[in-house]
């Protein structure tokens, strides 16, 4: 065999459906392997719809290319290594979105509940609206006007975004 037909052959061996590629070749994809693993990573193609992730996925499900490593059939629809693993960033992020989105409502009520005014019990006089001058006398408590209670506003930042969170302001 001359060197030439070898050469052609070798650059073109992933192209060849029916050959198995060389075990443990791609160090970069056995990251992702290893770090994903498989079944992840099939699910994470398939949430994409990225066209040739879904291409990868096809072939990740066909009995025809179980002998045929990641990187090779990777590079049968034309993804590398860091082309696959945008796609894995861009799916866990939309999932991580969408898990910060299940905890608004309640962040939101908090907020509400934080922007509620509230009366409190004074605490000069104890809620009784009056304080001791001297063993024998009393008189209106000064913190409170006699009322016993005392006005807390609601949080100033909190109700400032609020507003804006219902485009009131
Ligand atoms: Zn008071």
């Amino acid at each position: 065999m001359t060197p030439e037909p070898e050469k052609l052959a070798k650059r073109q061996s992933w192209a060849m459906p029916k050959r198995c590629s060389p075990p443990r070749k791609d160090p970069l994809f056995r990251i992702i392997e290893a770090e994903i693993g498989m079944p992840e990573l099939m699910a994470v193609l398939a949430l994409s719809g990225e066209p040739r992730a879904l291409s990868l996925l096809d072939l990740l499900n066909d009995p025809a290319y179980s002998c045929h490593t990641l990187a090779t059939l990777c590079r049968r629809v034309g993804l590398t290594f860091i082309g696959l693993v945008d796609i894995y960033r861009r799916v866990q992020i939309s999932r991580g979105l969408i898990r910060i989105a299940n905890h608004l409502p309640d962040i939101m009520e908090d907020m509400a509940i934080d922007s509620l005014s509230r009366n409190v019990t004074c605490h000069g006089c104890d809620g009784s609206g009056r304080v001791p001058v001297d063993s024998d006398h009393d008189a209106v408590c000064a913190d409170c006007g006699g009322s016993g209670v005392l006005r807390i506003l609601g949080d100033a930042a909190s109700r400032k975004l609020l507003m804006q969170v219902v485009k009131a302001i």
